[in-house]
Order: C-alpha cells, then structure tokens, then sequence
C-alpha cells in the first residue's frame, strides 16, 4: 500500500543539492563578501556619494542630535535614494514596520506619477519618505485605537538603512519605519525600542559622568543568535499542523532522538549547506552581518548569528534573517521552522540575544578593562545591570512570554521560567565581597586592588561555557539573554531590557548624589549588589531544587505565559515603563491585550489542527487498521486457525481506537465550554484545554507506534527530522 506519505519519501530520497550562484566581478570571478557587502542598502556611504555635501551634513546632525529632519533634507535624500533604486531596478516603495504581531508588514506604492503635462514619470518627495498612512485598521492595537479613527501612520526611521527587496520581476525599495496611531501612540515594536534606547543613553551618559567619562551618547548593542529546525517540503505539505501551527501538535518521538548527541556542531549536510550559503549572500547583499553558521544540539537544527549591531538595526536585522531563512528555504525545497518547539522529544530553538552598552567612542561599557577607572565603570554598569535586572525580573519573563517559548522554558532544555543571572565564580566572589561589605570601610582605590579586580579581563575566559542553564548569563564582556523564543522579535525583550537596566543605572545615579561622598560610588555599587544578591544564580538552572530555592529568595515564577504577562499589567511595570518614556501607561496596556489574545488564538488554532488532523487522518487509519485486523483474524478461523498474535494485535488496537475517541470526545467536550473574554479564555486555555490536548496527542502518539506502517499517513520524526 502506498500513501502520499511514501510518496514523500521517495521524492525527499531524489533531492539534488541546488547550488546557487555567487555574484560575480567584471572579470566573472565570485565576488568577496566585503565588496558586495551592503550592495543592496542605501547606506550612508551611498548617501554620502549620492547628495550635496550639506545635505548630508544637516542629515548626519540631525541623527546625532535625534531632531526632526527638515523638510529640504529630506527632499534631497528622496531624491537621491529613488534615483538610486530605480537603477537598482525597483519600481515600488514601501514603509516597512513591525506591527505587534512580532512579524512585519509593508504596503507598497509604486513610484509611478504623472507631471503637469500628463507624462509618465517616477516620483518620490521627501514626504513620502518621511511618512505614509496605511489603514491601520487591520494591525492589532490592543484597544488602543477604536475603529473611528483607524488612522495611523508610518513614520522613517532613518538610522536603519533603506534596502531594496527583490521580487520575481521587479523589486521594492523597503524604508523600515516605526508605526503610531493619529496621536503618536505606538502601535509598533519599534517605536518603544527607539524611546528605550534613548532612555538608556540618558541615564548611561549620567552615570558615566560620575566615573569621569564623557561621552555624547550610549547605544545598546545586540547581536540574535537566531536557532531553526530545517525539514523537506514534502514532509511540510503533509503535515498541517507544521505549516499552520509551526510546530507538530503530534508525532511519536523518533527512536533516535538526539540521544546519540552527534549533531552538536557536527558537519553540514551538504543540501544545508548549500542553502545557508544563498541565505548568507542574500543577507550580505542586503547588510545583514551573517557570521556564524552551524549544526545545534537537535537533529535537523541549525544557527545563524551576526556581527552585533545598535539595538534597533539589530531587530530590523534580525527580522530579515527570518524572511530571508523562509524565502530561500522555499528555493531548496525546504521549509524553516521557526517555532520554540517544533517537535516534542527533541531541543527546541531559541534565540540568545547578546546585549550589552557601548559609548560614542565605541567603548564596551561591560568590558572589563586593565585600569582601575575602567574597572570601576564597569562594576558601576554591572551592578546598575543587576538592579535592573532583579527589580523588574517578572517584567523581563513577561517579555520572553509566549505559546511557543511555553514548551521550552522550564523544560530541562531550556533555561528556566525563572529570571536569575549567571556571573561566573570570579565575579561572583567579587559580588559578594562587595555586598558583604568586606571592603567598605578601604577608600575605592584601596578596595578594588583588594577586589583583585585587576584580574578582571580574564573574566572573559572563565565562564563562556558554564552558563548552559542561565537565562540571563554574563560572558565576559556582554550579557546574553538566552531565554527569548526563536520566532519572537526581539525588540520588545530588547525594550524591557534596557527600560529595567535604565531603571538601575537612575537608581545607582540618584544614591550617588545623595551620598555626596568621595566614595559614593563605591557604596551605591554595595547597595545594588546587596540589594540584587537573590537573582545571581551560578548553579544548575534545570534542577528542582533551584525552583524550589527561587522561590525561597522571592524571585517570579511564572510557569506559564497568562501569569507571565500578569506583570504588564502591574503598578510596577507602569511605573517602570512611564517613568522612562517608553511606553504610557496605555501603550503597555495594549501589549498586554495583544499577547494574551495571540497566546489564546495560537491555542486554538492548535486545537482546531489537532481536532482535524485526528478526525481525517488519524481515527481513519486506525480504524482501518482494526478492520483489517478483524478481517485477517476472521479468515484465519475461518480455515480453523487461531492466532495469539492476531487476536492480541486486534485487541490491542480496540483499546488504543478507544482511548482516542474518549480523549477526542473529551477535547471537544472542553472546547464547546469555553466561554468569552480573553483573560478567561487564557485560564481555559492553560487549565483545561491544553492537557485535554496533550491527552489527544499521546493517544495518537500510541496509535502512531502501533498501526500498520502502510496504513499511516502522516510523516513521522523519524523521517522528518533525518533525512536532509
Ligand atoms: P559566545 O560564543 O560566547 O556566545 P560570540 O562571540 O559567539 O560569543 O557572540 C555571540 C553573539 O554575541 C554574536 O552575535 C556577537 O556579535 C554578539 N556580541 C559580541 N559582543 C557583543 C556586544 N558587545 N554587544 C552585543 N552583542 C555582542
Ligand atoms: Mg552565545
């Protein structure tokens, strides 16, 4: 017998490797990474090379300053970018935004106009670059906007360089913009980001003060480790569930498992290979800073990361790596999965956002340095990083929060649902001599040398690799949050990080003043050490006891994400985001809204792929698997024959069918109760839905073990995740 199943088999079994082909020079050999680095971005080089030298001046002031760029500025540049895209070959324009759906949108225009004579020209004014108004009707606004004034508006964001997107035959100049509702509410992911940012600088460039360091501005850097799973299209067309939900609602767990843990920076299999090559070429092209590429710990899993970047280029970024991973993935014959848990049994994905600070002059504020003065800014930093950090700890799992991220965290794979930080055993010691107070009564000179701070730098080397079970690790010279999901944006983690680590900077900031002393630093430095000793964790993350201890030293823990997003809807989240000017108290509300609605809608479309999954392709099978059964057995007596095996094999397969159908029955049963409203809903979802739907799974699951192979449709692990 064979279904489209085997069918699949036999065509994943033909595959040829598609190599694409590298740009080539004048001279027809492949081009360097370096000379075409950036080809398809309206850099600043490019803008330098394509407007009149003030121009571009009054441009790069503007940037410096955070001003609004004036109108005949803007003009030039219209001028010069669309006179540059349309030899690029593009004829459309589009503001391209991140909604809160965590994923982008853009809707183009073309560049097509007419002049006064009612001839053909392309046209492209300074306002049009500036500012566009899709109907924002469609965009989730968590209440924030009532449909009477649908009008919103997307507005450039011009320190993330314009690029040009292909199509099949023409392409599109993409002007990455934040989007606001009529009154300047954001409606997006990258207006909070951008005002987190400046809220960080303010407060940095206070702090730095303090230690002697002047500088104009202070960037939060991040670089996304970006994880995926990579299967076969074929496998894709036949599995709902993958193609719908992202992650498989089913699927008995392959016999291999990562058991044999050989795939672990193991070679890439050629098909991978050639496929992450184009990705990076498409990337490159585009001035995203692929750097690293490799084999993660689960069969079929894989990374990318870059070159890290100014926070807000780096979620831009990191967006294109998603589109650009699904696009060409298409090309090979192959589908990405994105999702936090895209099969049960195996590790799942995330995506460790490397964060630190830098100044104007482009020093690492979180980079231990060699000279006292350095090494006292950067225990200021740590410690006003840990404050944070321990202060708004639930907000921080709140903005990790999601379905998805539900499967992993916690999960023995994953860091945990609780929020600690991972310091390594030297600054650790440092730590808690400084809270302990074993150096405080040493003038700040004096106690540093007893710190033996002049050790710091090898900091760097000690603990890379002990923080496997940390959700939010210190490797040498950044932090790295390790806790966000693979599928999610990161600007909103990205946000909440900055807002809670300006929060500790302010604070160090205001206890220094009021001492008034010559070593205030220093003792504002001992307040948030000792204030933050609960969150510094170094030990196993995964191990019961840790929870149990968490909650003894008052950490959150939210197991799941409708208490996790409880948080944004506190006195402290509000108070936290007002007081910097990141979110009002209405904007935060909203993200609230919009998450928990995408936590229930994500549930419920699992359920309903589940509920269909096993009423056409699962019961079916079985069934037919039992009447088979039946049959054989019958013609077996009938020759006078009776089989154990048979008639075992028959009753086995009752009791299997049997537990289906009750659990399906039971499924159905808990969704015809649900009732309305969100936040009820969210309850349902987690109390009574999901295990009525783990409950369906694990009886598929049993069945998939059990019937006949010819007879079972649906791709299994066994084949999806091996066979690349
Ligand atoms: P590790 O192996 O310890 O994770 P890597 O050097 O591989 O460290 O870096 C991982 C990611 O961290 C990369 O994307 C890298 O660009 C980023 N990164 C390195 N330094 C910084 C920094 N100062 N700020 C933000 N991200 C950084
Ligand atoms: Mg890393």
């Amino acid at each position: 017998m064979s279904t489209a199943r085997h069918e699949a088999a036999r065509t994943v079994a033909t595959r040829t490797v598609r190599v694409a082909a590298r740009p080539t020079d004048a001279q027809g050999r492949p081009q360097r990474v370096s000379s075409l680095f950036g080809a398809r971005t309206f850099s600043m080089e490019r803008m330098k090379e394509r407007v009149p030298p003030e121009i571009f001046a009054r441009f790069t002031a503007t940037i410096e300053r955070g001003e609004r760029l004036e109108r005949s500025v803007a003009d030039a540049i219209a001028h010069a970018v669309k006179e540059w895209a349309v030899e690029q070959g593009c004829t459309h324009f589009c503001h391209w935004f991140h909604p809160m759906t965590g994923s982008t949108a853009e809707k183009h225009d073309s560049f097509l106009w007419f002049d006064r004579d009612g001839r053909p020209i392309e046209k492209f004014t300074g306002s049009m670059l500036i500012q566009s108004e899709p109907d924002a009707s469609s965009f989730p606004s968590g209440g924030m906007r009532s449909t009477f004034e649908a009008r919103g508006y997307t507005a450039w964001d011009p320190t993330s360089p314009m690029f040009v997107m292909d199509g099949s035959a023409g392409k599109t100049l993409c002007i990455p913009s934040a989007f606001l509702g009529y009154h300047g509410q954001a409606l997006d992911e990258k207006a909070p980001l951008l005002r987190s940012m400046d809220a960080l600088s303010r407060a940095a460039v206070q702090l730095l003060a303090k230690v002697g360091t002047a500088t104009a501005r202070v960037t939060a850097t991040v670089g996304p480790e970006q994880e995926y799973f990579l299967i076969d299209r074929a496998w894709g067309s036949l599995r709902p569930d993958l193609t719908i939900a992202g992650r498989s609602v089913l699927g008995a767990r392959a016999p291999k498992g990562q058991s044999l843990e050989d795939h672990y920076f193991g070679s890439i299999p050629p098909r991978v290979l050639a496929f992450m090559e184009e990705v990076e070429t498409e990337l490159h092209l585009l001035g995203v800073s692929a750097k690293t590429r490799h084999n993660e710990v689960a069969p079929g899993q894989f990374e990318i990361a870059p070159i890290f970047a100014e926070a807000n280029l780096a979620a831009d970024h990191n967006q294109i790596v998603m589109q650009t991973l699904r696009k060409v993935a298409t090309r090979h014959d192959m589908l990405v999965l994105l999702h936090e848990k895209p099969f049960a049994g195996v590790n799942g994905s995330g995506k460790h956002v490397n964060w630190s600070m830098q100044t104007t002059q482009g020093e690492n504020l979180l980079d231990p340095g060699q000279d006292p003065e350095q090494n006292l800014r950067f225990l200021a930093f740590l410690a006003a990083t840990l404050l944070g950090v321990h202060r708004h700890a639930a907000v921080l799992r709140a903005s990790i929060a999601s379905h998805g991220n539900d499967f992993r965290l916690g999960a023995n794979e994953a860091p945990p649902a609780i929020i600690s930080v991972f310091l390594g055993d030297f600054l650790t010691k440092m730590c808690d001599a400084i809270a302990a107070g074993t150096v405080s009564n040493l003038p700040t000179g004096q106690a540093l040398i007893e710190l033996g701070v002049a050790r710091l730098p090898a900091v760097a080397q000690d603990n890379t690799d002990r923080n496997r079970t940390s959700p939010f690790a210190f490797t040498g010279n950044k932090f790295e949050f390790r806790a966000v999901g693979s599928s999610a944006s990161i600007s909103f983690p990205t946000t909440c990080l900055n807002a809670a680590v300006t929060d500790g900077i302010d604070q160090l900031v205001a206890w220094i003043e009021e001492d008034g002393s010559k070593d205030a630093l220093m003792n504002a430095v001992r307040r948030a050490m000792v204030e933050s000793t609960p969150v510094r964790f170094d030990g196993n993350g995964y191990s019961a006891e840790w929870v149990v201890e968490a909650e003894g030293r008052g950490l959150p823990h939210a197991r799941n994400t409708p208490t996790a997003l409880d948080a944004l809807d506190s006195d402290a989240a509000r108070g936290l985001f007002t007081r910097h000017g990141v979110f009002t108290a209405d904007e935060l509300h909203a993200r609230f809204e919009v998450r928990l609605e995408q936590y229930n809608k994500k549930v419920e479309i699992e359920a309903d792929v589940l509920r269909a999954l096993v009423d056409t392709q699962v019961l079916p099978a079985a069934l037919s698997d039992l009447g088979t059964a039946a049959t054989q057995e019958a013609a077996l007596r009938a020759v006078g024959t009776r089989s154990t095996a048979s008639e075992d094999r028959r009753m086995r397969l009752v009791g299997l069918v049997d537990e289906l159908h009750a659990a399906r029955t039971a499924l159905e049963g808990t969704l015809s109760e649900l009732g309305d409203g969100e936040h009820h809903k969210a309850t349902e979802n987690v109390g009574v839905i999901i295990p009525a739907m783990e409950r369906l799974r694990a009886a598929s699951d049993a069945l998939e073990d059990f019937v006949a192979d010819g007879t079972w449709p649906l791709p299994r692990y066994r084949e999806m995740l091996f066979q690349l």
